[in-house]
């Protein structure tokens, strides 16, 4: 049992929380989380909860698995930690770097066979744009700096990261973003397209922005397009079909580098190890962090694809960046695990066969809603848009927050659900079974009914 009061009491008192409006929480007080299963969190005060985010799209493989402790555990004993500086490294490392590498597989003759590691997901988009530019560079081409992203993506909070992100907020705090980095519109049909716009023709016109802006910049001084899969913390965005391969035609014509941040949609997610599977594309650098360990224990990387690392390996000479917990043991042993038990109940293949169209199709219900003006689907990511008149596609005044009144119903009824504006997303754990899909939608419905009701009072 644990003081729910006294520990609020503490937590306001010391702990700064990421991303929290500490006004907000005075007199009322953090809810706290105290234990997990499968895909249940409970409170301080023994409430059960569906965590329909997988906390931050992180716990793919379900809360609780005792294998995944016996590893850090096991590694502990053995090798607490060793680094990979100056010439040394460690078994887990070279493993995990193995086994993923064994994971991503060729496509149009792109291998990726190298890993470098970092702990999240922000120092891995760190560690890609120090290696594009360190790779033009030894290519004799250091004019060629700029990196081009998107509005509303999320790339991480280090400088480099939030400067990749295309968070206004974000850019507003901290003088972002840091030079070079410029961003394009996001292939939101929702938000984007024109009126009668089909979704095939506004995937191919919003690839089309990069091209623009490459001609913009000017094609010389172009590194890298880094970009989500599918944007996940910008709202669940999910792309046409026709988006990614327009978008590899203009790299490709263009010759710049491709970056697939993956931190989100790779290991399952979107029933692949890896996303560009699922769009078919070309990356040459992959970032990944999160489901890699399923939020067990820090880990991130970046999957280094042949271009660049044949270029970094034979011309480079030593590449000054790393983190003390590059290839940290424990980190990798947990990720071996991991993937070992992914791989052993195919997440990848449920989510694409099994729970990934199930949820589809109970999802795809959700637009007969008086409020959903959208419900989209991708892999076991999801997404709804509130919205005030359907038929007009008019949303709500910002300044009723019908997120924020969603999200709260959502809180007070045992379920995790995020709140993006009016957009409420989810990133279910992929252990989750068909009768739990229907528990988590009879949840979001009557949360949404809820929601009405407040609205129409
Ligand atoms: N990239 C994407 C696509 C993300 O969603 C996130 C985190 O949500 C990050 C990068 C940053 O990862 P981290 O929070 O591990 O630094």
């Amino acid at each position: 049992q644990h003081d729910t009061k006294a520990i609020q009491a503490l937590d306001s008192a010391h702990y700064l929380h990421p991303f929290t409006s500490h006004g907000d929480l005075a007199g009322v007080g953090a809810r706290v989380i105290t234990r997990a299963d499968n895909i249940y969190v409970w409170d301080s005060e023994g409430a059960k909860i569906l965590d329909a985010m997988s906390g931050l799209w992180c716990v793919n493989a379900g809360y609780g698995r005792k294998e995944l402790a016996d590893a850090a555990y096991q590694q502990m004993m053995t090798l607490p930690f060793y680094n990979s500086f100056f010439n040394t490294t460690n078994v887990p490392a070279v493993q995990l770097a193995a086994k993923l590498a064994s994971l991503a597989p060729v496509v149009g003759g792109r291998k990726f066979e190298h890993v470098f590691f970092s702990s999240s997901g922000s120092e891995s988009n760190d560690t890609n744009v120090r290696m594009v530019r360190r790779y033009w560079d030894l290519l004799g081409q250091p004019q060629r700096k700029v990196i081009i992203s998107r509005h509303n993506a999320y790339h991480g909070s280090t400088m480099a990261g939030a400067s990749l992100g295309g968070m206004s907020g974000m850019h507003a705090q901290g003088d972002l973003p840091i030079p070079n980095i410029t961003h394009i519109e996001q292939p939101h049909h929702w938000d984007n397209a024109l009126p009668g716009e089909s979704h095939a023709d506004f995937g191919r016109r919003a690839a089309g922005w990069l091209e623009e802006k490459i001609l913009e910049v000017g094609p010389e001084k172009v590194a890298a397009f880094i970009a989500e899969p599918v944007q996940g913390a910008g709202g669940v965005i999910i792309p046409p079909e026709t988006y990614w391969p327009e978008i590899q035609r203009i790299v490709d014509q263009y010759g710049i580098l491709l970056i697939s941040d993956e931190v989100i949609c790779a290991f399952g997610r979107l029933g692949h190890w890896f996303a560009y599977q699922k769009f078919g594309y070309r990356p040459d650098l992959i970032t990944f962090a999160k489901g890699v360990t399923s939020g067990y224990i820090p880990l991130g990387g970046v999957m280094v694809g042949d271009r660049v690392a044949k270029v970094l390996i034979e011309q480079g000479g030593e590449f000054n960046h790393g983190y003390t917990y590059s290839g940290h043991p424990v980190a990798c042993a947990v990720a071996l695990a991991n993937l070992e038990l992914m791989e052993r109940e195919d997440l990848p293949g449920r989510v694409k066969n099994d729970i990934g169209p199930y949820l589809a199709e109970r999802f795809a219900e959700l637009s007969d809603h008086p409020l959903v003006g959208a419900a989209e689907t991708c892999g076991f990511v999801a997404g709804l848009v509130l919205v005030k008149d359907k038929g007009t596609r008019e949303m709500f005044d910002p300044a009723l927050s019908v997120g924020m009144i969603c999200r709260g119903h959502c809180f007070r009824s045992g379920l995790i659900m995020r709140a993006v504006g009016d957009r409420m997303i989810i990133a279910p754990p992929l252990v989750m079974t068909r009768e739990q899909i229907d528990e988590m939608m009879g949840l979001i419905v009557k949360c949404l009914d809820a929601t009405l009701d407040d609205l129409r009072n």
